[in-house]
Parts: C-alpha cells; structure tokens; sequence
C-alpha cells in the first residue's frame, strides 16, 4: 500500500507497508524523493532478506549451514560478511552472550513455530555442542566464512533488522529524505527529523505484560536515532507455569532467565551503525541481565543508553534515559 498522507497540501509524505524479513515494515518519508527513496528502500530490504533468510536455499546463511564441516569457505556478499564481523565482535566483548552461532538451540526450542517444545536433556546437549562464536571462522580479505562443525548454522535474527534499518537510511540520506520513520515492527526503528505535525517522532514502548496498545509502559521522542527493543513477551510459549521465550542464553541453552523482562536501546545520529548496535544489544543485554546488562551499556561509547525492565517492574537505566521516558506507567518504578 503506498499512500500520500498529505496529497494536495503540497508536502510529500508518502508511508508504504510491507512484510520483509519476517516482519511488518512501514516506511515514512517526506519529501520531493519520498516515492523514489522509499521505493529503493523495500527493494533494498527484500534484497538483504533473500542474504538472511534460512528458508531461502541459496542464501548464504544457508551455505554456511550446507559446508559447515567441511573446510569449504563460503564467499559472503559483502553485507553479510558486515553482519558476522559485527556479531563476532560482539561476541567477544559479551562473553558470548550474544552469539549468532545459537542457530541449532534456536531451531530446537522453535520458539514461535508450530513445533515449539521443551527439549530433553540429551537434546539440549547435542545442540549446544554445536553452538560457540569461536567455531566461526572469518577471512577478512576474502569476505568469507566457514563454520568448524557438521551440524553448526548462523541465526541473523538479532542482527539483520537493525542493519537493514542502517542501510535504509543511507538510501533516505541519497534521496536527501530528512524527515521520516523506518520502522521495522516496532523491534528496529529509526527516526529521521520531524513528522509531519513538526514534532519529533514519538515511540510508544510496549508494556512487557499487557497486549493493549493503549498500555504502553511509556513513550520515547525519537529525533535522528535509532531504537531498538526485545522482550520476553515477543515471542513464547509457557509450559509448567515457566514462559520459553525467544532470547537464548548460548551459555545454559535455555531461553534467558536474567531477571529482565524487555530490553530497550537508544542510539543518537554520531553512533556509526546505529541500528544494528542497537538491535544486537537489546538482545545481549537481554541475556545479561538488568545488572550487568546496565554495566555493559554504561562502558559502550558516548551516544548509546538503554533501560531494563526486571520482574519486578524495575527499571534499571543507563544515560539519559530515565529523563527521556516520558508518561511512564505507574506500575513501573526506577531503580536507585
Ligand atoms: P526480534 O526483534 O525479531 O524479536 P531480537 O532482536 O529480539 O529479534 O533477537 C532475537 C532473535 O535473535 C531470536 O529470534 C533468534 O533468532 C536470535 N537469537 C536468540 N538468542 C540469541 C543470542 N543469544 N545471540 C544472538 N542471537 C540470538
């Protein structure tokens, strides 16, 4: 659908929806190019997803899975060959905890499939024999890839939104968009100038507990940054009274029990690769954990802050955070 919200009034706000990497995506741009960028932009992303995607069989996430084993290095497009560095770097800094080799505990849990269960014991440990970020080579000079063992995979899934919402926009920032919103369900956002009331863009967050739109947890002013948000809630099933959520912990196997409940990272416009940071730490920090996740962020460059919701409706937060929430709902408190 590619609707002119504004036809007739002289500006140019075109929004076109789509479902791209898995996800509903609403791009918003004004101005002269909006049509051409945002046109350039879907196509852009379709292209990335057909890199990513597991079900598409020559991706090249899916030929890494194919030769893992077997010595061969699979030449990567230069995107993602972006995408593994980053994540390896991360994996270094997290311990691990953020570690894009967690594919064969991600593909047995099936969160959010129709085969989503709790594996037995032995299951757990055969797949998580197969997970480790140092089992993934990279060869920078010819931008390839090779997993050490049979059996090994990549899961882009904590990574691939937020590149993708780097690369739209630079596509905005070619057409010369300055205001606009790339959203990318609600999960990787981005927020360019203004919108179309002339005021910055505002981001309701989701309340961890409650499905109502009306109930958010509070709302964000996004003005030339990147937001990025993941929680236990996203993606589930519950068994036994205990909720198997999405977000793996590569060093138990299981889905995170940190204590956080969602996670939400801001990066302002002078943080390079914003979006894919952001969206690779509120998985990371996930995993962490309200307190160390917090302690992490706080050694991470200037221009990165997050808030941790915990269990306990605490709000655990970094920078400037807590000023910047705003109509934050009674339930929640910030933690001192
Ligand atoms: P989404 O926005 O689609 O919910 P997230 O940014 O929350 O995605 O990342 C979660 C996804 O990342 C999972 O669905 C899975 O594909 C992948 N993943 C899960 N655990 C980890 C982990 N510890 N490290 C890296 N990737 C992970």
């Amino acid at each position: 659908v590619c609707l002119c919200l504004c036809a007739g009034c002289g500006e140019q706000q075109v929004q076109k929806s789509d479902i791209v990497l898995d996800t509903a995506v609403t791009l918003t741009a004004d101005g002269a190019d909006a049509k051409a960028a945002i046109d350039e932009s879907m196509a852009r992303l379709k292209n990335i997803d057909g890199m990513v995607n597991p079900n598409v069989p020559d991706s090249d996430v899916c030929k890494l899975a194919q030769y893992a084993g077997s010595g061969h290095w699979v030449s990567l497009h230069p995107e993602v060959y972006k995408m593994l560095a980053f994540a390896q770097t991360y994996a270094a800094k997290t311990n691990g905890a953020f570690d894009v080799t967690t594919k064969p505990l991600v593909d047995l849990w099936g969160i959010g499939t129709d085969h989503a269960k709790v594996p037995s014991p032995q299951e757990l440990m055969a797949a998580q024999k197969l997970v480790g970020w140092q089992k993934l080579e990279l060869n920078e000079e010819t931008h390839s890839a090779r997993l050490q063992e049979k059996g090994m995979g990549v899961d882009l899934g904590g990574i691939a939104k937020g590149f993708a919402v780097d690369e739209v926009r630079q596509i905005y920032a070619k057409y010369g968009i300055k205001d606009g919103l790339i959203n990318l369900g609600a999960s990787s956002m981005y927020g360019l100038g203004l919108n179309k009331e002339g005021k910055s863009w505002r981001i309701g967050l989701r309340h961890p507990r409650k499905d109502d739109a009306q109930q958010k947890m509070a709302v964000l002013s996004l003005q030339d940054a990147a937001l990025s948000t993941s929680g236990d809630y996203e993606r589930f099933f519950e068994a036994g009274g205990v909720r198997y959520h999405h977000i793996i912990d590569p060093r138990t196997g299981r889905p995170a029990q940190s204590g956080a409940m969602s996670v939400t990272i801001l990066a302002d416009a002078s943080v390079t690769d914003g979006g894919m940071l952001t969206d690779l730490l509120t998985t990371a920090v996930f995993v962490l954990g309200p307190e160390q996740g917090t302690r992490f962020l706080q050694a991470l460059p200037r221009g990165v802050e997050g808030a941790v919701v915990d269990g306990r409706y605490q709000l655990w937060t970094t920078g400037n955070m807590a000023a910047e929430m705003e109509n934050v709902s009674e339930e929640f408190q910030f933690w001192q």
